[in-house]
C-alpha cells in the first residue's frame, strides 16, 4: 500500500520501531494528544515499552512478527533506522511508514546520502568511495590527509572510524576500519558543529527549530546548547538547508542535519537522521513544542505545532555513570532530569540527559 495520506486522528496508534530513548519520549509526547504507542523492540522491558501502551518484543527480521504488529497499528514509524528497507517496505502494505522508507534508504549509506546531499546543491566534505586498501590509497591521493576512513553503513557515534595523519598506513588504516565498504572523508577544519531540525507535515509544511550547537567528547554527543553562537544569516541558511533536504526527501515526519561551521563560516552537511535526534532533546523544556511532539503531529497527519524557543538551554547527556549524579540534578529547580529507565550504565550508554534553561527576556 502506497501512503494515501490519511490522517490518523487521536485514539489512533502509533507503531514505533525501536524502543530505545527516542522511542520512549515519542510515546511520552503522543499520550497528551490522546495517541496509544506500539513498540517493536527485540528486548523486552526497553525505554519505551516501559511508557507505552503495548510492545512486541521479536528479533528485527521476524517477518511474521513484523505484519502482525503492522496488522494492529494505524501508522509506523521509526527510532531505530538499521533495519533493511524491505522490512519496511512490507510493512508499510498494512500501515502508512511515515517518514517513507525511500528517505532511509538515502540515509542509511553514507555515500548514497552525501550524493543525495550534493545534488541538492548542498556542500559536504570532499568524499570517495572505498572497497579495499588500493582503492583507499588512490582516494588518499585525490583527498589529502588528514582525513577520516568511515563505513559507509552502520556507523554511530564514532564507531567504525578511524583518522588518517599524513604518513599513515592506507592498508593499516583499512584493517583498522574492520568493514568491506568504506568512505573517505576530508577532515573539516570546523570552527563548530550545529545541526539544525524540522518538521515536515503530510501537507508539506515546514517547522524548523532554532540551530543548536554540539560538542561532542570521544565521538558521542556531550552537551547542545540553544541557540548556537552563530550569525542570523548562518542560522537561517541552515535551516534553509534542512528544508530543502526534507522536501526533496518528500519527508513526513523529522529531519535532523548536522553540520559543520568552517572556520570560513561556510556549513557542510555531515550527516541526516530522519527521526528524531538527541541534539533536540532541549526541545522539551525549551519550546512550544517538543521535537517528539512534531514527529508525533507530522507522522499522524495533524498541523505541525509552535517550534519557537521560549527559553535558551544547555543539554548535557548523562552517559554510562553520570546518572548516579541524579540526587543533585533533581534538586536543581533550573535543571530538567530525564532519566531513561535503563538498567545497566555501561560506559558510553546514553542513560539520561537534563536540560538547563534560562527563559528568555521578553
Ligand atoms: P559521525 O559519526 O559522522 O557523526 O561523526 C562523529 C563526529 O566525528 C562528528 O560529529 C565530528 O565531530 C567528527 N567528524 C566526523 N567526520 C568528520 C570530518 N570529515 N571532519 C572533521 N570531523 C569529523
Amino acid at each position: 500500500m502506497a501512503d494515501d495520506g490519511r490522517v490518523i486522528p487521536p485514539g489512533g496508534t502509533i507503531g514505533i520501531v525501536g524502543g530505545g530513548q527516542l522511542g520512549r519520549m515519542a510515546a511520552l509526547a503522543a499520550a497528551p494528544l490522546g495517541y496509544r504507542c506500539h513498540i517493536f523492540c527485540p528486548d523486552a522491558d526497553s525505554p519505551a515499552e516501559q511508557v507505552a501502551d503495548k510492545a512486541t518484543v521479536a528479533p528485527y527480521d521476524d517477518a511474521e512478527a513484523l505484519d502482525r504488529f503492522a496488522a494492529e497499528v494505524d501508522v509506523i514509524t521509526y527510532e531505530f533506522e538499521n533495519l533493511p528497507t524491505e522490512a519496511f517496505a512490507r510493512m508499510g502494505r498494512k500501515a502508512p511508514v511515515r517518514p517513507h522508507w525511500r528517505c532511509l534508504e538515502t540515509t542509511q549509506h553514507r555515500v548514497t546520502e552525501k550524493d543525495f546531499i550534493n545534488a541538492q546543491g548542498i556542500g559536504t566534505a570532499p568524499y570517495r568511495l572505498v572497497r579495499g586498501p588500493d582503492e583507499l590509497a588512490a582516494a588518499l591521493e585525490a583527498i589529502g590527509t588528514p582525513a577520516v576512513l568511515k563505513t559507509t553503513r552502520l556507523g554511530y557515534d564514532g564507531k567504525g572510524q578511524v583518522g588518517i595523519e599524513p604518513g599513515d598506513d592506507p592498508a593499516e588504516a583499512w584493517a583498522a576500519m574492520n568493514g568491506d565498504e568504506g568512505v573517505l572523508e576530508g577532515f573539516v577544519d570546523f570552527r563548530c558543529e550545529v545541526s539544525a531540525i524540522i518538521a515536515r507535515g503530510l501537507d508539506g509544511k515546514t517547522a524548523a527549530f532554532d540551530v543548536v550547537e554540539n560538542r561532542h567528547a570521544n565521538h558521542i554527543l556531550a552537551t547542545t546548547t540553544a541557540p548556537a553562537s552563530i550569525s542570523g544569516d548562518l542560522a537561517r541558511d541552515a535551516q534553509a538547508m534542512a528544508a530543502t533536504l526534507a522536501d526533496a526527501l518528500d519527508l513526513v515526519g523529522l529531519l535532523a542535519v548536522e553540520m559543520f561551521v568552517t572556520t570560513d563560516d561556510r556549513l557542510l552537511v555531515n550527516e541526516l537522521a530522519a527521526r528524531p535526534h538527541n541534539s533536540g532533546h532541549w526541545s522539551i523544556d525549551a519550546c512550544h513544542a517538543s521535537q517528539f511532539e512534531q514527529f508525533v503531529r507530522a507522522v499522524c497527519g495533524l498541523p505541525l505545532g509552535d517550534p519557537a524557543r521560549h527559553s535558551d538551554a544547555v543539554m548535557t547527556n548523562l552517559l554510562g555513570d553520570d546518572v548516579d549524579q541524579w540526587q543533585t540534578m533533581v534538586a536543581d529547580p533550573n535543571a530538567h532530569l530525564h532519566l531513561y529507565g535503563k538498567a545497566e550504565a555501561r560506559p558510553g550508554r546514553k542513560m539520561g540527559h537534563v536540560t538547563r534553561v534560562n527563559p528568555i527576556a521578553e
